[in-house]
């Protein structure tokens, strides 16, 4: 895939137009929807998936921070160098609950956990 801002804006509008389309046929095949609903509902199931969405974009960013950490960092209590580990954590976000991926050490002078900031 072509990494220029104007091809990664044009793929994630095909993407974005498919998904739209998919969550519509699943709602009427699975019967969510039927008929003629109130505009409620569909405003509700539009908004659930801009959630998941956004918690998905969320454990992506998250997973890349991580992904490039250094391999170690300093103890922000004592400075003492610390070797870093990955770790999965759920969190809650305005849109929902997510597993994210984050850097973790654990200071054994301090004996205490810190998480450095990407
Ligand atoms: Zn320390």
């Amino acid at each position: 895939m072509d990494g220029s801002p104007t091809a990664l804006k044009d793929k994630l509008d095909q993407l974005l137009r498919e998904a739209a389309e998919v969550s519509v046929a699943l709602d009427r095949a699975d019967g969510t929807i039927v008929g003629i609903p109130h505009y409620s509902v569909i405003e509700a199931r539009a908004h659930e998936l801009g959630r998941e969405l956004s918690r998905r974009i969320q454990a992506r960013q998250m997973g890349q921070f991580a992904g490039h950490a250094a391999e170690t960092a300093r103890c922000p209590k004592c400075g003492t160098r610390c070797r870093l580990d990955r770790q999965s954590r759920r969190i809650t976000s305005v849109d929902g609950p997510l597993e994210v991926e984050e850097s973790v050490a654990h200071c054994h002078r301090c004996r205490r956990g810190f998480f450095p900031p990407p």
